[in-house]
């Protein structure tokens, strides 16, 4: 039994969360497919890319040009949006809004999607947390603003993780091991994070870190329920025939995108 489910018109195909049936007349939140064409370059400048909208903002019955799509290089940058900005977002990984109608986008391929929605003070965040936003806890940072500016409740907040590399093929070496191992050595070897693999490369032996799970126990450190994290647990590489994925695909990889906004 998964959490979520798949809406397909014959011009996109959309994942859904079935949690947020609940609330369908207040939150729309949907993971694109890479079906159709529903692809995205990182290095497409942000009004072409906005012209890839015209599909899936046909189907959410939105403006395509009133999405709101930042320039996103792995920051713990999260904005708080006000209106239907024309102006470009740089630098930027995170987004969130208590406003109706402006539509949040980021764009994924491989990095994990975290999307945030309390119902009961009606803000949404949409955010994009790669291994390295996830070392700079971008997660938790994009809760800890819904706390203080808008007032939010950890246990009011659900969280829903969209399909992304997962642990058993998220491989890195010893540099990036031992990022974590320091960045995290307060709870590291309390879980299962890091994996040695018997797989080597060019620079050496293999590691998996399962960074999915790093964000759901920073999540739960700051209060948010382990009933309220609604997790796909869908991997982008092992689903690479649905999903863009930046390993799968090589150089010329495309991006997934969740978009979400407030009714
Ligand atoms: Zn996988």
């Amino acid at each position: 039994m998964t959490n979520y489910y798949i809406e397909d018109n014959g011009e996109v195909r959309v994942l859904k969360f079935n949690k947020l049936k609940e609330f369908e007349d207040k939150v729309e939140l949907v993971f694109t497919f890479n079906t159709y064409g529903n692809g995205f370059k990182f290095e497409d400048d942000i009004d072409v890319r906005k012209t890839k909208f015209i599909k899936v903002s046909k189907y959410l019955n939105i403006n395509s040009l009133d999405i709101v799509l930042p320039k996103q290089t792995h920051t713990d940058c999260l904005k708080c949006i006000k209106n239907v900005s024309k102006t470009n977002l740089i630098d930027v990984d995170g987004l969130i809004t208590d406003i109706k109608n402006i539509p949040l986008a980021t764009t994924f391929a491989d990095c994990t999607p975290l999307f945030f929605y309390d119902p009961i003070q009606n803000v949404i965040a949409n955010v994009h947390s790669g291994w390295v936003g996830t070392t700079k806890k971008i997660g938790l940072k994009a809760v800890q603003t819904l706390i203080d500016v808008y007032d939010c409740k950890p246990k009011n907040i659900l969280c829903f993780i969209g399909p992304c590399i997962r642990k058993d093929h998220f491989l890195v070496n010893d540099d990036c091991k031992n990022i974590f191992e320091e960045l995290f050595k307060d709870f590291i070897n309390k879980y299962n994070i890091i994996e040695i693999t018997d797989k080597f490369n060019e620079k050496g032996r293999q590691y998996s870190i399962d960074t999915t799970l790093i964000n759901k126990i920073l999540l739960k450190d700051i209060g948010i329920l382990e009933e309220n994290i609604f997790d796909s647990e869908l991997c982008t590489m092992c689903n690479s025939d649905k999903f863009h994925s930046r390993r799968a695909e090589g150089i010329n990889y495309e991006a997934n995108t969740g978009i979400m906004f407030l009714k």
